[in-house]
Formats: structure tokens, sequence, C-alpha cells
């Protein structure tokens, strides 16, 4: 019996995320050939993200394209989302362990009656099972689950599953109409986004992160240019937020963002467990820090022992494209 897959599209600053190609990768994994994998993209004005999703190895894109949806609202998505899978009834609904996912997988869980694994960070088959593996007690130990029977919801952290790739051809592009619930509960009439750098921090590949070493809003400075010089993200421990060095979007951690980039540069963090919750998985960890004996160090790579702000401008100066 065939099986019916979806992946839930995302779009952000006019591009389809990374993390969309990431779960539909995912999905590629657990599905058998005979499976159907089918993508649902809702937002607006998004066709051409939508054709070039379509490049991706989906039998089909269904496009919600309305201009309630052109933000994401929990009261305009769900229903649009719901009516529409209503009709393919899926087997298996893959989304990014995004904000939006983490808002939507439950609702569409509660709706099919599915149940949910979160936070995906690898996919593996294993006989007729398909084992999912998540990270709990911040990071410290490891978890594979499996559906024992479905529907079945997942969410794929960011940066962890190789992303989908173009197969080479193009899949039917399918409008569906949607009409917003008449009264609705709450309207977004505008997104203000806070920088964090110009790199999106869940899905960048670099992350140059300050801690309260850096003393300073001021002190930030270096680290953005080394961020630029790397097009890295800037990220921070909540030691650099609650001194009020930067803001919270960019904090690191169990009670922050959850970072899984290629390098991570800790700079004057101390490396305490709840910033190590949020960046541990990363694949190379760099730590400059003075004191020798900081706790970042067990986890680091490579480590600096020395002043931030004799290091981090050498290294600067080191990448610097001229
Ligand atoms: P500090 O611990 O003060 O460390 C500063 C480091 O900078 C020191 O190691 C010092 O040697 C070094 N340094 C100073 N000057 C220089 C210099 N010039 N050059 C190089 N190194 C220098 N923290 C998070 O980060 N994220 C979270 O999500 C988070 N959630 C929390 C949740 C709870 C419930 C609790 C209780 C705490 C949480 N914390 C979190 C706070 C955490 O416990 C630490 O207090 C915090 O991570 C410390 O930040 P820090 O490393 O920047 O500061």
């Amino acid at each position: 019996m065939s099986l019916t897959y979806i992946v839930i599209a995302e779009a952000r600053s006019g591009k389809l995320r990374q993390v969309t190609l990431e779960a539909l990768h995912a999905a590629k994994i657990a599905k058998n050939d005979a499976d159907r994998l089918v993508a649902v993209f809702p937002g607006h004005q998004i066709t051409s993200l939508a054709e070039e999703l379509a490049q991706y190895g989906v039998e089909s894109v269904h496009v919600l394209d309305h201009p309630s949806l052109e933000n994401y609202n929990p009261d305009t998505y769900f229903p649009a989302i719901a009516e529409l899978i209503d009709g393919i009834r899926p087997d298996a609904v893959f989304l990014g362990h995004t904000g939006i996912g983490r808002d939507l997988a439950p609702m569409l869980a509660a709706h099919l009656n599915a149940g949910q694994i979160s936070d995906v960070t690898a996919i593996e088959k294993s006989g007729a099972n398909v084992l999912f593996t998540r990270s709990l007690y911040a990071g410290k130990a490891l978890e594979q689950k499996r559906f024992v029977q479905g529907p079945s919801i997942v969410t794929v952290r960011p940066n962890n599953v190789p992303p989908a790739e173009k197969t080479g051809s193009l899949a039917p592009i399918v409008p569906v109409s949607y009409s917003p619930p008449a009264a609705l509960r709450s309207i977004v009439k505008d997104v203000v986004r806070k920088a964090s750098g110009k790199v999106d921090l869940t899905e960048a590949k670099i992350i140059v992160a300050g801690g309260r070493g850096v003393k300073s809003a001021e002190g930030f400075k270096p680290l953005e240019q080394l961020a630029e010089a790397l097009n890295a993200a800037i990220g921070a421990s909540r030691g650099a937020c609650d001194a009020g060095y930067c803001d919270y979007s960019m904090q690191i951690g169990q009670t922050g963002k959850v970072v899984t980039p290629e390098i991570y540069i800790a700079c004057g963090i101390s490396g305490a467990i709840q910033h190590l919750a949020g960046m541990s998985q990363s694949r190379i960890i760099i730590a400059i820090n003075k004191d020798p004996e900081a706790p970042i160090f067990q986890v680091a790579d490579y480590g600096i022992v020395g002043d931030l702000f004799d290091v981090v401008p050498l290294l600067t100066e080191e990448f610097k494209v001229t």
C-alpha cells in the first residue's frame, strides 16, 4: 500500500528556507519508492518560489497563495493547511523545526489525530522501521524514536539533515483557492525583524557568538567585523543579553535558540550548561577566552587562550577577502 507524505514549505525574506529542503530530504529518507511526496506551500506571491521547490523531486506543489498568508498567523495558516490536507489525507507531514513549524505541528497533530516527533536531528531506515533521532537533557543524551502507527508529524531541526537536491524534473504547481475565516481572532499588521547580522542565526553555517566577556554593546563591533569576513551570523550568550549588550533575539542556549552550524566561534563565553544546550551540537567549536579553566574549552575543538579584543581582529585580518 502506498503512503502519502507532505512537506509544508516555508519562505522567508523572499527566499525558500533551507530547512524546507532539509525536511524534504528527511521525508525522502523516510518514504518508500512507491510512496507519494507532495509539497504544500502557504504564503503570498510565492509562485516563483513554488516553481523552485518543484525542482526538488516532489510529485506536485500545492500553492495556497493569499494576502492573509503573507505573514504567519495560526488563525489563517492552520485552517488553510488543514482544509487542504483533509483532501490529501496524508500519512506523514514533515515541517522545519522553526517558529512556524513548532506552532503548526501540534495543531496539525491534533487535527489529524497523529503522533508527533519534534526537533529531529537525524533519520535512518532500519529494516521496515524509520528511526528518528532527537537530543534530550540539553544535548546530553540522544534518543531514537519510531512511529508504531500513523498518521505522523515530524519537525526537522535546521542544519542537521542534508538538503534535498534538484532532480532535473519539474513537478506541476497546483494553485489552491483559500478564503480566510470571516472573523479572525487576530491579524498580523506588520513584522519587524530584529537584526542579528545578515545571516539567519538558526540556518547559519558559521556563527560568531559573544558573551559577557565582550563587556559592552560596542564590544560586539570586532565580532561583527569577523562575522562580515566569514559571512557568519552573530549570536550571544544570555550573559551578554542580560547585560544589555545585545538583543535577546540573539540569545543561544536552553532558553534561547538552538543552533548547529558548521563552525561556532565563542568569544568571551564561559560555557555554562544552559549555553552549551544551544550550541554543543555544532560541528566545530572554537573558543576564545582569557581564562584557561573556562568550561567552554571542554567542548571546544580548538581553543585560544587570550583576550578576545586581541584575537578576534587578528582572525578578521586573516579571513578578510582583500
Ligand atoms: P560569564 O559566565 O560571565 O562568562 C564570561 C566569560 O568571558 C568568562 O569565561 C571570562 O573568562 C571571559 N572573558 C572576560 N573578558 C574576556 C576577554 N577580554 N577576552 C576573552 N574572554 C574574556 N545562558 C545562555 O547563554 N543561554 C541560555 O539560553 C541560558 N538559559 C538559562 C536558563 C536558566 C534557567 C538559567 C538559570 C540560566 C540560563 N543561562 C543561559 C545563563 C547561564 O547560566 C550563564 O549565566 C550564562 O550563559 C553566562 O554567560 P557568559 O558565558 O557570557 O558570561
